[in-house]
């Protein structure tokens, strides 16, 4: 049987989005991030995080770079008792200064639902009611809507507000 899934958007909703964040020292959590992630996880969603990463194919920094400032995202919530069971990013964009990175409207990049989609199917997860997506952007309730999952649109704050509305606790 397919699991709930908790999709999470990263920029601006589990850290602050200062514009293509990377470095270690632009890793500012979002208030409440950690705990609305060990909510979910207490929950019973499998939380995945589906980030749009143009800035690689805009070549303001590299794949191994997104990963390590990834492991340190990671740490962090950890610290808070917090899991994030898969990472999806979408690198590509229509402007690209590396031609593997070059596409017109790639199917993983929101408001295309393909990150969700692939997660489900490596995962076993469900795209229907049962699943959520929070995104600060309008682009994040599209690819919700595209993928099925019900939408909830981060405005800022504390992020374990937000989700402690969406699953009770
Ligand atoms: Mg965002």
């Amino acid at each position: 049987m397919s699991r709930p899934a908790a999709f999470l958007d990263r920029d601006g909703v589990l850290i602050h989005d200062c514009g293509y964040p990377h470095r270690p020292d632009q890793l500012q959590m979002m208030p409440g991030a950690a705990e609305a992630v060990k909510r979910l996880n207490d929950a019973g969603y499998v939380t995945v995080i589906v980030t749009n990463q143009s800035g690689i194919a805009r070549g303001y920094f590299s794949e191994d770079t997104m990963h390590a400032f990834h492991k340190l995202l990671l740490a962090e919530l950890a610290k808070g008792g917090a899991t994030i069971d898969a990472i999806y990013f979408c690198p590509f964009h229509k402007v690209a200064v590396e031609h593997r990175y070059q596409h017109p409207d790639h199917p993983d990049r929101k408001p295309n639902p393909g990150m969700l989609v692939r997660a489900a199917a490596d995962l076993d997860l469900s795209l229907d009611e049962s699943s959520i997506m929070i995104g600060d952007n309008l682009s994040d309730m599209q690819a919700a809507k595209n993928a099925g999952v019900r939408g909830f649109h981060f405005t800022g704050g504390n992020l374990d507000d937000l989700v402690s509305t969406i699953v009770g606790g």
